[in-house]
Formats: structure tokens, sequence, C-alpha cells
């Protein structure tokens, strides 16, 4: 990479204490955040949460009440949107319908007189990185979903901006598509090392196409990290929910572990709570035919479903079902031993607002 490209690599961005109030609604309540030049972040959760409008106010398209933002250092807060470096996919893509693909990619160099031989180049290779060249002469309703969405990236990427916003970007397209389009995204992110902030409430997509994840509930972020963070250690019942299934367990701290409605268990370390809750994911749970040295359950399987890697299976232990996964099937009926090894047992901090 030469120094001129380096110069043009995105600056990272500093969210700061960031409060919006709609009317009697508090969408954002106190919002920190610190994102890295080239980091793939998203904001994952439920609807309503206030992800849009963090956006929306990252874009300059809505003013926090209070708070501040920095962009490379510069505070960008009260900067018009037009000023900022930062570009967006919408949802609904917004493609013009009477201009061609090749037009509509060029849209934004024209709007800022670029010469007829750069904006060439420019959409070229942007229509070529995104398998789109073949299609450059056609109009929005001649594309697919996934091709239309397409569009709608490399629009956005020729004004090569420091920061990429994409809000639900692949919500209208079929799960397959949706695949694939994620996998694209995340590889494309990685080739341009450029900030992407990417909106979803769809834990699966998060995943696989972060570099950080943070989780927010009722205008507030419960938890930010890696992927493998948020997901092997949830801070509290509903970032494990959140994140995939999760088994809770209402359990009392005892000396060595915690008492539970299937009888004592070992954990390490102490739960610095007296009551509480601790979690396992079903992939985490060994099954066996003979009694394991800590942590056994005799358990009766009493559901199976097939879903095509694995079985999920719920076990009748007591008076908890428990959601296993397995790579065989087993009958419902059998009894079996479930392992709930100390080490896969998440200590949660459930706020008790
Ligand atoms: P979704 O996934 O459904 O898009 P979200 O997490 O993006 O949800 P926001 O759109 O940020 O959530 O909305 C956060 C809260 O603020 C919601 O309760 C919403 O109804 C409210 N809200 C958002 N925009 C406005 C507005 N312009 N006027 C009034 N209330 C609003």
């Amino acid at each position: 990479m030469n120094q001129n490209q380096n110069s043009t690599i995105a600056q990272g961005l500093s969210i700061q204490h960031i409060c919006k109030q709609f009317g009697d609604v508090r969408a954002l309540a106190d919002v920190t955040l610190e994102v890295a030049p080239g980091e793939f972040f998203t904001l994952l959760g439920p609807s309503g949460c206030g992800k849009t409008t963090l956006l929306r106010i990252i874009a300059g398209l809505e003013l926090a009440d209070s708070g501040r933002i920095f962009s490379g250092g510069k505070d960008i807060s009260r900067l018009p949107a037009i000023k900022r470096q930062v570009n967006t996919v919408f949802q609904s893509y917004a493609l013009f319908p009477h201009l061609t693909i090749f037009e509509n990619v060029a849209f934004g160099l024209r709007s800022r007189r670029f010469p007829e031989a750069e904006i060439r180049k420019r959409v070229g290779r942007r229509l070529e990185m995104l398998d789109l060249s073949a299609m450059a002469g056609r109009r929005p309703h001649q594309l697919s979903g996934g091709q239309k969405q397409r569009v709608a990236l490399a629009r956005a990427l020729v004004n090569e901006p420091d920061v990429l916003l994409l809000d639900e970007p692949m919500s209208a397209l079929d799960a397959r598509l949706r695949a694939q389009v994620q996998e694209d995204l995340r590889r494309l992110q990685r080739k341009l090392k450029r900030t992407f902030i990417l909106v979803t409430h769809d834990q699966a997509e998060a995943l696989v196409c972060s570099d950080r994840i943070a989780v927010m509930r009722e205008g507030r972020v419960v938890q930010c990290g890696t992927p493998e963070d948020v997901y092997d250690n949830p801070r509290d019942s509903f970032v494990a929910q959140f994140l995939g299934a999760a088994n809770l367990i209402p359990a009392t701290r005892v000396p060595g572990g915690v008492e539970t409605a299937f009888g004592f268990l070992a954990l390490e370390p102490q739960p610095s709570w007296t009551t509480g809750t601790v979690a396992i994911r079903p992939e985490w749970i060994g099954i066996g035919e003979t009694q394991p040295a800590v942590n056994g359950i005799r358990a009766r399987v009493s559901e199976i479903v097939y879903r095509g890697t694995n079985f999920d299976l719920w076990l009748e232990p007591g008076p908890i079902r428990v959601r296993t996964s397995s790579y065989r099937r087993i009958e419902p009926g059998r009894e079996v031993w479930l392992e709930l090894a100390p080490k896969e047992l998440v200590i949660l901090e459930d706020d008790t607002r």
C-alpha cells in the first residue's frame, strides 16, 4: 500500500454520552462507543432499541440532545450530513428508477463535478468489484434484490467514505442470498479497510460480519465485544438469549458452586451474587451414557428437531426443560446423562432494575 492510499484510510469514531429523546420515548440513554479505524462494527438489538437513531446521529441526519461525536479526533457533532466523510446504505436501497446502474453509481461523483474520465474509472472499478459490470446499462427494475443491494453498496463506496453506515441492508433478501451478501460484505470490508457500521437485529448476521458487536437494549449498550466475547461470555440473560439459544438456570450460591433445581452444580469461579442466574449454551452440554464426574444430570429426551447440521434436543431433568444439540439422533423417551461442565457455565450479572 502506498502513502497516498494510507492517508485515505478510515479514521476512528468516538461516540460520547449520546442521549436522544422523542417526546416521551427515550431512544438513546447515554451511549458511549469507540469504533476503531477500519473496523467492522455492528449495532445489534431488538426493534426499537435505538440502533437506527444512533446511526442517523452518526450520519448527521438527526441531532443528539446531548453528547458528542468525534471522527479522527475532530468534533463532528454539529457538522451537516453532507460535510461528513460518511455514507449510508439504507434498507430500501433508494436507487433512482429512471437511471441506469452505471448512472446510479456515478450520481454522487457527478453532483460533485468529477471529470468524466475519473467517473468512468471509479464507477467501473466499483461495478467490477461487486460483480455488476455486465449490468451497467440496465435499470434497477431489471435487477434481482441481491443485485440491487450490491448497486446500493457500489453507490456508497464510490464516494470513498471514511465510514460506511449500513442500515439493515440485507433485510429484503431471502435467506440464501442474505448469507451470500453477508460474506461478500465482510470480504469487501477487509479489502477496503474502511470503517463499516452495520445495524441489524439478526444475531447470526452480526456474528458473521463483525469485528465487534455492541448489543443494545432500550437505548443503552448492554455489552460490547468481539463476536466470541459476546456469544461465549454474555453479561446478562438478555444478551445470552438474544445471541442464540441459552439455558438459563436460577441459582443460589453455596460453597464451591450453586444450588439449582437440578441440585448442586460446581462452578468456577464463584458468583459475586447470592442469588442469580447461570447460563449454558445447548451445544456446550455433553450427552453420554455414563455418569460424568461433576455436574451430571440424569435426563429424559422429550422432543427432537432435525436441523440439517444437527438435532436440537429438549430434555426433562425435572422442573426445567434443557435444550441441547446432538449430531446423532436420540429417540424421545431415552434416558441419558447430561454434563454441565463448570467451565461451560456462565455466571450472569443480571441487572435487577
Ligand atoms: P428497528 O429495528 O425497528 O428499526 P431501532 O432499534 O432501529 O428499531 P429506532 O428506530 O432507533 O429503533 O427507535 C428507537 C425508539 O425511538 C423507538 O421507540 C421509536 O419508536 C422511537 N423513534 C424513532 N424515531 C422517532 C421519531 N422520529 N419520532 C418519534 N419517535 C421515534
